[in-house]
């Protein structure tokens, strides 16, 4: 039995190819606007997408796509394995996820609570499918509202250094760096900031810990201006998202 790998048309190749090039040409302009002569990585957002469009921006020359649903990137992982693609994962996290991602993701980017860390790292050293694989890159993710809820997605400043010395410490993970998502309803130039001050912040006590992973379509200028290393874009490469929750 053959089996099935769904291929976009090559109306939607042609399509996916313009908007990828726009992205990258704004990414490159960007970069030079700041001065930066290290233009950050893009990182494709291909929830809610079907894996024949991550398969089409694979052969593109995308080497890096996020997904934010446990469900969906482990069957698109699971389908597209024969790709040479990183997976980062960037949604909320439950603990009892942990498993099943930790098959699959390269990258978490959401890691936002102590519960999670361990969670992460358990799995992480007891899962047979990393063996041979370097140690799960880890971002802490920073909760940028300054009227921000303990505990609701993201940590609070003040808990970033605590969170990234226990995900220094775990075994199975790799301390990559720092994540956030811009605020509603703020200018998102403000918000970076306090994000580089954090990533700053971070590097004192974990200089490998470079990653800074910021922006998206709506904001990617604005993070670069601050230093992002990693955007993470998806409605401007693929289009508005076919079915919300
Ligand atoms: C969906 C998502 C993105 C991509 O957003 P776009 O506005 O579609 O570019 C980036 N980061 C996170 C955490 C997301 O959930």
């Amino acid at each position: 039995m053959a089996d099935s790998v769904s291929v976009a048309t090559a109306e939607r190749r042609a399509e996916l190819a313009a908007s990828l090039t726009r992205v990258r040409e704004r990414i490159a302009a960007a970069s030079r606007a700041a001065g930066r002569d290290d233009a950050p990585e893009l990182i494709v957002v291909t929830k809610f997408h079907p894996a024949s469009d991550v398969r089409a921006l694979a052969e593109l020359g995308v080497a890096d796509v996020g997904e934010n649903r446990d469900q969906e990137a482990s069957a698109k992982a699971r389908e597209l394995a024969d790709l040479d693609l990183s997976w980062h994962f960037i949604g909320q996290l439950q603990t009892n996820k942990a498993k099943s991602v930790v098959r699959y993701a390269d990258v978490v980017h959401s890691v936002d609570r102590p519960a999670l860390a361990a969670a992460l790292s358990k799995a992480a050293a007891s899962e047979p499918a990393r063996e041979g694989r370097p140690p799960l890159a880890c971002l802490i993710q920073v909760n940028l509202d300054e009227n921000a809820e303990p505990g609701r997605g993201g940590a609070l400043p003040s808990e970033v250094g605590g969170l990234a010395d226990l995900v220094a410490a775990s075994p199975g993970l790799r301390l990559a760096g720092i994540m956030a998502v811009a605020p509603l309803g703020e200018d998102p130039t403000r918000a970076f900031a306090r994000l580089a001050i954090c990533a700053a912040d971070l590097r004192k006590n974990h200089p490998r810990a470079t990653m800074v992973s910021a922006g998206m379509s709506q904001d990617l200028e604005q993070a670069i201006a601050a230093g992002a290393t990693h955007v993470r874009i998806g409605t401007d490469v693929l289009g508005p998202r076919p079915r919300v929750l």
